[in-house]
């Protein structure tokens, strides 16, 4: 591809080992860190955070149209998130069959018959796209999906630029050196955070990070610890053991963990099943939504981020019941979408079942879960759909167009592998944070970007799964 690194240096494995040696050193100068996976909750040993050799070209057009997008999105989301019937409508065969979905399902119905306690709303999100090549080789935006909880890499990707910058110099690229974007998504996370913060209107109150047994990936989240500290906002680590173990409301709701008010509660953990270790970690997942604290995400926008509800908003008539008098907001999601089919029992699902039967490689299969490697590829899909397809359960999943991007070849530096050049696909995140009070939206903004790389030959994505690794676009 002409707006990328020409073969002549991708083929030149001098240069290549050279520069790859150089961009480690300069992750690490630049805090593109991770700990190692042997001690995940220990700062004793770091290495740098997977990421590519060269940034990778993406057309400029469709980028801006991704950011173009987001405040509709979040909009979209928030909207969702406000609305129990089609919340109901939306989950209500999924919850009969995915145990998980109906948890969560269940403390939102309690919510809502108890009444929220909080007026205040924090929206962090991630919308994902992919660019799907056309056959006139023009490529079009396509949204993988929409994360509303613990949406990674902010912090990460603010350092990563810098990165890409060092090594294109290196390789004598002085012109695309200058081309990569400033980025700064964890300034912008820690901006909505902090509105929320001040809403909440307590001085003593602190932002708990909600955080996982397994903290690998901790600088990521120090960077929007540190951004709230510049405003003499504190942040504490806890885990759902702690709010076990501690955790109370008093008489006006107010959340105590450890002796301190939580004005802000930001889940970075709860949203896989094996996080919830015991009944007492739902019932601290409870005890957070029932409370006075600003939850990001609360129950319903965490639902609003399921892969049913993304299958049910590409239906006809849809969106417009969102954007009632907003067409060309409905046009401009509308064009991401990507085809989504339903599994429902009928004839509809019946015929999403004929369809991905009859041309499998088409398709993706999709239950109801987050974090990577939890999709169905390939002949896989025939499989788990001739053992489901007869019963309610096959309404655990959904099934999507398969996205075909154009590879590009480029080199993944990941710790203990071999530099191999690879060919390539990309995923591109997008922020979107948001804060209301009440009625008031007080913030909506696009706040940054994310690119993810992975090998071609890899089916599924992410970058804690360890399958995609960091990147930054090269638009042209
Ligand atoms: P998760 O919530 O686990 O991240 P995703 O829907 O993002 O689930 O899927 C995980 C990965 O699978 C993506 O990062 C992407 O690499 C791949 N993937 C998902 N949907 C598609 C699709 N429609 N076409 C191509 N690849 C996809
Ligand atoms: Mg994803
Ligand atoms: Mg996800």
């Amino acid at each position: 591809m002409a707006q990328g690194i020409p073969d002549e240096v991708l083929m030149n494995s001098a240069l290549m080992k050279e520069l790859a040696e150089a961009a480690k050193d300069a992750a690490a100068l630049h805090g593109v860190l991770m700990r190692i996976q042997e001690t995940p909750n220990s700062t004793e040993l770091v290495t740098y955070a997977p990421f590519t050799l060269f940034p990778t070209p993406v057309p400029k057009a469709v980028f801006l149209q991704a950011l173009a997008v987001q405040t509709h999105y979040n909009t979209l989301v928030d909207k969702i998130s406000q609305d129990p019937e089609f919340l109901q409508e939306a989950l209500a065969s999924t919850i009969e069959v995915d145990d998980f979905t109906a948890r969560l399902f269940k403390i939102h119905q309690q919510i809502l018959k108890e009444g929220r306690s909080q007026s205040i709303v924090l929206g962090l999100n991630r919308s994902d796209y992919m660019l799907d090549q056309k056959d006139d080789g023009s490529s079009s935006l396509k949204q993988i999906e929409i994360n509303t909880f613990a949406a990674s890499f902010g912090g990460l990707s603010s350092r990563t630029p810098d990165v890409h910058r060092r090594i294109l110099q290196m390789a004598g690229r002085l012109e695309e050196s200058q081309r990569i974007l400033d980025n700064n998504p964890a300034a912008g996370l820690a901006r909505a955070v902090a509105k929320a913060w001040e809403l909440y209107g307590s001085e003593r109150a602190i932002v708990m990070f909600l955080v996982e047994e397994n903290q690998r990936n901790i600088f990521d989240q120090r960077y929007i610890e540190s951004e709230l500290w510049k405003r003499n906002i504190t942040t504490k680590r806890k885990r759902f053991d702690d709010v076990c173990k501690t955790g109370y409301l008093d008489q006006d709701k107010r959340l105590f963990v450890d002796g301190q008010e939580v004005a802000v509660v930001y889940f970075r953990n709860g949203y896989m099943p094996q996080n919830y270790l015991s009944e007492q970690t739902w019932d601290a997942r409870l005890l957070m939504e029932r409370s006075l604290a600003v939850k990001c995400p609360d129950i319903s926008t965490h639902l609003a981020g399921t892969k049913k509800v993304q299958q049910v908003l590409a239906r006809p008539g849809v969106l417009e019941r969102f954007f009632p008098n907003q067409p060309q907001v409905v046009e401009q999601i509308k064009a991401t979408f990507a085809g989504l089919y339903t599994l429902d029992m009928g004839p509809d699902g019946d015929k999403t079942v004929e369809m991905a039967l009859a041309d499998p490689d088409r398709y993706v299969l999709k239950p109801q879960r987050e974090g990577g490697g939890n999709n169905i590829y390939g002949s896989e899909i025939c499989q788990v759909l001739q053992r489901v397809k007869g019963t309610a359960e096959r309404t655990a999943y959904i099934l999507m167009d398969k996205i075909h991007p154009a590879p590009v070849k480029n080199y993944l530096l990941r710790r203990d592998a071999p530099l191999q050049i690879r060919n390539c696909l990309s995923e591109l995140g997008v922020f979107g944070t948001y804060v209301r009070q009440g009625e008031d939206m007080v913030m909506n903004e696009c706040v940054g970007h994310l690119l993810r790389t992975k090998n071609s030959e890899d089916s599924d994505g992410g970058v804690a799964a360890g399958v995609a690794v960091l990147d930054n676009p090269l638009l042209y």
